[in-house]
């Protein structure tokens, strides 16, 4: 018989996490499950304006946050760089121990009554009533409310993270530089490491890169063009190991119009909802 819960959030992502958070911080139990054995934090770190900022505080995370990750100049906005293990861990340290269940992969949901029932790839099942999708841009919740995949945008991002055992020594200024097709931005998370991320138009799916972050190094430096001598370094300084390559999805804005973001017990939160481009987001 399967295990019968209030609320199941799927995904241990931010989205999923900080729903977790909210809902705690209002006397609500949730149980998350998430697909991976671990938290997953592809991506290493990100931007965060004071959006972001207000969210973090209206869940009570903010100024623990804020003591790690110093504040960069952008006039009249909270603008800080974040590393995505911290916020997960600082998420996950906040919830009751057992709100997250790790390895249990939604393969299917099933009407059950007014309950949704959640099968999970372990052969187990949950009883939800209600159930929160965020699973994600490839959301498996999200195709039960009828939604398509997200489209391509014909862009590819790579991100990378280069770690400074002695300090990297930049001001916490935000690095740009646009050339033909390319974009780079680089930034200081703190006074060791530095995020940067490239994109790249590109309409095909590149397998050798996909499999090889040193080719995908390769191909980044063949396209700096003339980039200050210590802006090429952090790219050179990065381990292939500290680069990933991903295609850039988005859901049309009229397809969140037209359709059901959520049906009955069920809605969507996070990519699952609105995958954005990072230019957008
Ligand atoms: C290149 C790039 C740069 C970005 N830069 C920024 C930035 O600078 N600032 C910013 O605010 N945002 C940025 N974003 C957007 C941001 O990264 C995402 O919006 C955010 O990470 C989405 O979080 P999420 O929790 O919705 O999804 P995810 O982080 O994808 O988490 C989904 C979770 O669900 C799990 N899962 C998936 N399927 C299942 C399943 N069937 N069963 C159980 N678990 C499942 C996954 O394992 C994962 O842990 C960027 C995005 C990209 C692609």
């Amino acid at each position: 018989m399967e295990a019968v819960e209030d609320i199941v959030i799927v995904g241990a992502g931010i989205a999923g996490l900080t729903t977790a958070l909210g809902l705690h911080r209002l006397g609500l139990r949730s149980l998350v499950v998430e697909a991976s054995d671990g938290l997953r934090t592809t991506g290493f770190a990100f931007l965060t304006w004071t959006n972001a900022w207000r969210a973090l505080d209206a869940v009570g995370i903010g100024e623990p946050l804020r003591q790690q990750h110093n504040q960069l100049s952008r006039r009249g906005h909270e603008f800080r760089c974040v590393q995505r293990r911290t916020l997960l861990e600082t998420l996950v340290n906040e919830l009751p121990s057992g709100t997250v269940r790790y390895s249990s992969k939604v393969v299917s949901i099933e009407e059950s009554g007014y309950s949704k029932l959640v099968h999970l790839s372990d052969g187990s099942s949950l009883k939800a009533k209600v159930l929160i999708g965020c699973d994600g841009v490839n959301s498996a919740v999200t195709k039960w409310l009828g939604f398509k995949k997200p489209a391509f945008v014909g862009r590819f991002s790579i991100r990378g993270s280069a770690y400074y055992e002695h300090g990297h020594g930049f001001e916490p200024e935000y690095f740009r530089y646009n050339a033909e097709g390319v974009r780079l931005g680089a930034i200081a998370c703190d006074e060791k490491s530095i995020y940067w991320f490239f994109t790249f138009s590109s309409s095909s799916k590149n397998e050798e890169m996909e499999e090889s972050p040193a080719k995908t190094k390769q191909f980044m430096l063949s396209k700096l063009g003339n980039i200050p001598d210590n802006v090429r370094a952090i790219i050179e300084k990065t381990e292939p190991a500290n680069i990933i390559l991903s295609p850039l999805r988005f859901r049309h804005p009229w397809e969140i119009l037209l359709g059901n973001i959520s049906k009955t017990n069920v809605c969507i939160a996070g990519d699952a909802f609105h995958p954005v481009t990072p230019d957008i987001g």
